[in-house]
Parts: C-alpha cells; structure tokens; sequence
C-alpha cells in the first residue's frame, strides 16, 4: 500500500451545457413535456396534431415501388458495405436528374452530397458557416432546429419575420437591416414550415437578389417540395442561382412519407462557382468525412424510388393533404379564441393565432396547450416554440377522422374557456 493515494478526485464533469440549451427549444423537447400532461383516465385516443409525421396513418402509406426499391437495393447485396463520403454515384446521379426537372441549368452528381435526412443537410451547412465571427439570418417563425444547431456550434443567429398579412412572405427591409459584413446566409423552408404557405416566383426572385445585393448565400429547406396545393406551385429556389449562390437541402422523408429512412441532400445551385472560390465545397466534404453517411442499401434504392414513383401516388397524398388543409382550416373558423390569418397551401402545417381576450383562465400559448392536453387529449405545439408567442402551429396531415375528432375537441374546448358575455 503506497501512503497517501487514497485521496479520490471528485467527480467533476457534467456533460456539455450548450446541449442543454440547444435541447430545449427542438420540438421534440416540447412536444415529449406535452406528453407528460396527458390525462391517463381519458378513454379517448390521444390526437397528434403537433408532430409532422403522417407515415403510421394508413392513407399515408408509401408507394410500394419504393418499398419494392429497398427490399432489391437490399437483396442485391450490392449496397452492404461503407458508402463513399458523399454517397453512392447512381444515387446522386438519380438526385441530380430528379431535381434538374424543374432548373434551367442541369446540376451534376458532384453538385450532390446525400445526407442522414434532411437534419444532417442542415447540419453540415451550419458547421460549415459556423466561422468564429460570422452570423447567419432565420425566418421567424421558424424550425427550430436550426437555432438548435447553431447554438450547439456557436454561429450568430439574427431572425428575420415572415409577414402573416403577406403570405407569410419574408420581410426583405428587415433581412436588409440585419445583415451586416459577417453575414454568411439567409434561410428560407418552402413550403413553409411552420406556416404553411407556398412563395410566389416573384418573391423567391426577389430574396435572390436581396441576397445579392448583401453577397450572402440562400439556403432554400424545400424538404416540402413539391407539397403544394393553393394558388402558388412550388418553384424551387435553386431557379435562382445564377442570382446568387443557392444551396438546397431535402430529403425524400416528407414527399415520399418515409422519415425513418433518413435519406436527404444538400444541393449546391451555383453556375458561376461563386462557392467554389470561397472554399465552401472543400468544407462540406470535410464535415462529410467526419460525420456518418445514410444507410448504403438506402442508397441503393433511390434510383428506383426517384424515378419510378408514379405520378398517381403524389397525386392521391397531395389531394388527402389538400382536403386535410381545407377541412382544418374551415373546422377553425368558428372556434372562439382562434385566428387563421391565412389558409395553408403547402407543407403539412398552419399557423394560428390566439385571441386570449376572449379566452379565460388561459395565460398564453404554452398554458394553452398544456391545459388542452389536460382536458382534451389533444398535442398541439405551442407557437412560442417556432418563435411566435401566443400562436399554435397544428399538423392537419392526420387520419381524417382524427382531425375532425380533433377540431370538434378544440371547439369545445375554447367554448369552455370562452369568457362568459
Ligand atoms: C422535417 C423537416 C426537416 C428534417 O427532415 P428529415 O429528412 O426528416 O431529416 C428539415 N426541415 C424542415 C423544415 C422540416 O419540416
């Protein structure tokens, strides 16, 4: 026994507070505190109109060509080992031909990086501009994932607002405003998540030149692409990139209704090689290289999945999406205490607001739902959580019978906590 080594250093680590901070404001952290307010005596099912995530709904299942595409990749047995860093050549040949449909310039394979969903696209490119003293602006309301990140990795975020009286088009004087000689990039998620809407040509044409006009580059979330079912189609932002660099992340998570295959992309649109110059290609490889790659059989299947999904299949989830729209929208119309300033046409998703001079015993939008979980086995996820205080972002993209059973429990809900006359 030596004398003196009995003497232990105490336990000292805690593990990393930024991912505490980081943590709480994702949907997930939000929406499982929800869950914990849930009346377990209430025999009617719990309505989940917070998480977008239709795929457990039967008339949101796949297209069985893409879940005959995975069984071949995998029975091939040719996608079993490592993918390359920046995924397998058909598989980005596949991506690249199924987005140039709708470009004036063809994007090429190496334009292409396949990424673990579309979260993985967000995170590379936030590592990648994540420069000691750079800055990068944020619609508000937002995803919350991207301030998440960020947070996680030290890069400046400064919000900008979408207009609800516009659309929810972006305010370019206040993008204008905010920019300054560090910023890198501005965000933009259409269709809009969480508001639902779809941009117009003319508005995405004038972010591109905004964008310019600060020489910062557009990340365009299109991981809604092609949901879109108003007065607007979708163009895709990568339209513009001969403006100003465009680099678009998406996934087939959202149009094919398969999230848990965790297949998406980062894109880069960018015919004058702005990126190119500035070293920003160079850096999304270097992150690729030390981070995990989506499954290679997963890969493997995208060729098929891409390019023989029948027509037919978008077509039946954009029309059930379409009517879910419709009959949410008009379902709150008459529910007292809640506003919908503008009718959805893209995404899975509507914003609205709450009139709580009307309401009483409700304090705000977190108080709302915690005590519409309570009451109404209903998930709704607060507004404050995507940025906008005192509003509520709902998902209509449910079993149809569910939604209806969900609004017709808001409505009375609200008529119970309508102030009396
Ligand atoms: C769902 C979603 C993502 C993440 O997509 P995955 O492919 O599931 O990783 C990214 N951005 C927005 C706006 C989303 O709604």
């Amino acid at each position: 026994m030596e004398n003196g080594s009995t003497k232990k250093k105490k336990w000292a680590f805690q593990g990393n507070p930024e991912l505490n901070t980081a943590s709480e404001i994702t949907i997930r952290a939000v929406l499982a505190m929800l869950k914990t307010h849930l009346n377990q005596s209430d025999s009617r099912p719990v309505i989940p109109l917070g998480h977008g995530d239709p795929s457990s709904f039967s008339c949101f299942r796949t297209s069985p060509i893409a879940e005959d595409a995975i069984a071949n990749a995998l029975r091939s047995a040719k996608f079993t080992g490592y993918s390359p860093t920046v995924g397998v050549l058909p598989a980005r040949r596949a991506v690249a031909e199924y987005l140039s449909q709708d470009l004036p310039n063809r994007i090429s394979p190496d334009d292409v990086f396949l990424t673990v969903g579309c979260t993985q696209a967000i995170q590379t490119i936030i590592t990648v501009l994540a420069d000691s003293k750079a800055n990068i602006l944020l619609p508000k309301p937002g995803y919350p994932y991207y301030e998440a990140f960020a947070q996680s990795c030290h890069l400046e975020v400064r919000h900008f607002d979408l207009l609800p009286d516009k659309d929810w088009e972006v305010d370019l004087v206040a993008v204008e405003a905010l920019a300054d000689e560090n910023t890198a990039a501005m965000v933009i998620i259409n269709p809009g998540n969480p508001c639902g809407n779809v941009f117009t040509f003319q508005h995405l044409q004038k972010v591109a030149e905004t964008a310019r006009k600060l020489g910062i580059l557009v990340i365009a979330d299109e991981v809604y692409g092609h949901i879109a079912f108003g007065k607007n189609p979708f163009v895709p932002m990568g339209v513009f990139g001969s403006i100003t660099p465009v680099i678009t992340l998406g996934s087939i998570s959202k149009r094919w209704i398969v999230p848990g295959w965790r297949l998406g992309w980062l894109i880069i649109n960018d015919p004058n090689g702005v990126l190119k110059k500035h070293r920003i290609i160079e850096c999304i490889t270097q992150y690729l290289n030390i981070s995990s790659d989506p499954p290679t059989f997963i890969q493997g299947a995208v060729p098929d999945i891409l390019g023989k999904t029948k027509e037919d299949f978008f077509l039946k989830i954009i029309n059930t999406i379409k009517e879910a729209a419709n009959s949410c929208y008009e379902g709150i119309q008459d529910i007292p205490g809640v506003i919908c300033p503008s009718e959805p046409e893209g995404s899975m998703f509507v914003m609205v607001k709450l009139d709580l001079s009307i309401l009483e015993n409700i304090k705000d939008d977190l108080d709302f739902c915690v005590k519409l979980a309570k009451e109404e086995s209903i998930i709704i996820l607060p507004g404050i959580s995507v940025g906008l205080k005192n509003w509520l972002r709902l998902t209509f993209a449910i079993e149809p019978s569910s939604l209806e059973d969900g609004i017709k429990r808001i409505k009375a809900f609200c008529r119970r906590h309508s102030k009396k006359a």
